[in-house]
């Protein structure tokens, strides 16, 4: 590994994580109390619900924003509802926003493609679909500390009773709240945060408490770098040439399958629509959203094992744009790559806070069509999708190792890290191609 001079150190403070301890199940010791919290979710859901078409529609996301709806809930529950519309407003507007920059990224290397008459045989033009304002279907509450308080319970068979304002005015309900054996051992000697989030699922109610826990970072300065390749027929590929999960072989035998079922299920609605028969079979797939888990869980797998095996080295990983990540994932459909690629990297984010480790983000651009030993950039250094074969330098590697050396050596590169977009990003790795072919008394 390459000696650095300048490291960039952008966290060098102590990481807080806030862990939630879920599936906290609320006592049914009293029909009533439950019921009376099912007619405030009712309520409050529909408000919410108004402030996120709101947020998403003709007003930015705005959580002090002054109420304009009617409700019979009490002013501190409408402030609530208001807080939790503009954050799920404000993520829909920043995933919209970075869609709609990847769509724009897509159409300017499209043209380049056409331009260099290297486009795919089988490549289309990029298209642009608006998104949907997000509908609440889910009961969820996150409550803060105006409408929901937890205490203590003494001398009692509960661990807490939660006191929660409702409809009725200045009446609380209070639901006693008992601890699983493993709910007390993972919130033994922590301080509980004061908001919690309530969940309907089914008949029952569910309770998710929080706690912050401060992680110091353990990665020493000298720590060697080890760069982190992010790809869909490898999840991750280290720069020392291991790789880590896969989405070949059985993952990709389930998601073929459950694609076949879909189309099947399309058709079919098609067919029932030309007869006008109005209940008609759901397109979403429940094996999809198993499958989707599965990945998720594949992906944490490999994550884990790969931090596992780099104890003590320092993370570096690509700050992967959604282009970027199209990119990468052309053999999955659309649903698969848009929420699992993503996961990559917020898991490696995680994992390093979580363990104490530093991680570093690095630019992405031309990782996969830069030569990791001249700098040569050129989409025709890649001749299929697993070769690196560099025109100049003739460097022959697999090409995520070839892209997971670049990203090491991007690591703590101050003058890459100032670059403003990926043509100045080409600008300097052709000068440095050009300083190496000095050096090497390259004709
Ligand atoms: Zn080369």
């Amino acid at each position: 590994m390459k000696q650095r001079h300048h490291r960039h150190t952008e966290q060098d403070e102590p990481q807080t994580i806030t862990k939630a301890v879920t599936h906290i199940r609320l006592e049914a010791t009293n029909a009533g109390k439950l019921a009376a919290l099912d007619d405030l979710a009712q309520v409050y859901l529909a408000l919410c619900q108004q402030y996120v078409t709101l947020f998403c529609t003709d007003e930015p996301p705005d959580k002090f924003r002054a109420t304009c709806f009617v409700t019979p809930l009490s002013e501190r529950w409408h402030r609530v509802a208001i807080q939790q519309a503009a954050g799920i407003a404000q993520s829909w507007r920043t995933n919209c926003a970075q869609a709609y920059q990847g769509y724009t990224d897509d159409l300017l290397d499209y043209h380049e493609q056409v331009a260099e008459g290297m486009l795919d045989s089988e490549a289309e033009a990029p298209t642009w679909h608006e998104w949907n304002i997000p509908t609440l279907s889910q009961t969820c509450i996150q409550a803060n500390v105006n409408v929901a308080v937890l205490e203590s319970a003494q001398d009692s068979t509960f661990d807490y009773w939660l006191k929660i304002s409702t409809l009725a005015f200045r009446k609380q309900l209070l639901v006693p709240v008992k601890l699983a054996a493993y709910h007390r051992e993972a919130l033994a000697g922590k301080t509980i945060n004061t908001g919690v989030t309530l969940n309907k699922r089914g008949d029952g109610w569910w309770l998710t408490l929080s706690y912050d826990e401060t992680v110091p970072i353990q990665t020493e300065p000298s720590a060697p770098v080890i760069g982190v390749d992010v790809g869909i027929v490898n999840f991750l590929t280290t720069s020392d040439g291991e790789h880590y999960g896969t989405f070949h072989g059985k993952l990709r035998e389930r998601q073929r399958r459950d694609r076949e079922k879909r189309r099947r299920k399309a058709k079919l609605r098609k067919c029932l629509e030309k007869k006008e028969i109005k209940k008609l079979p759901s397109t979403t797939s429940r094996s999809g959203q198993r499958l989707t888990r599965h990945v998720r869980q594949e992906i944490n797998r490999a994550v884990n094992e790969c931090f596992v095996k780099h104890e003590g080295a320092l993370i570096a990983y690509e700050q992967l744009s959604v282009a970027t990540m199209k990119h990468k994932a052309r053999a999955m459909n659309a649903y698969m790559r848009a929420s699992n690629l993503a996961h990559i990297p917020e898991q490696i984010a995680w994992n390093a806070a979580k363990r104490g480790v530093r991680a570093t983000r690095v630019k992405s651009a031309y990782t996969s069509q830069e030569c990791s030993a001249c700098h040569y950039v050129d989409r025709a250094n890649r001749p299929n999708q697993q070769t690196f074969c560099c025109q100049v330098c003739g460097y022959q590697a697999h090409a995520d190792l070839n892209a997971a050396l670049n990203i090491e050596h991007r690591c703590g590169d101050e003058e890459l890290r100032a670059c403003k977009d990926r043509k100045a990003v080409k600008a300097l790795l052709m000068g440095r191609h050009q300083a190496w072919q000095k050096a090497n008394g390259w004709p």
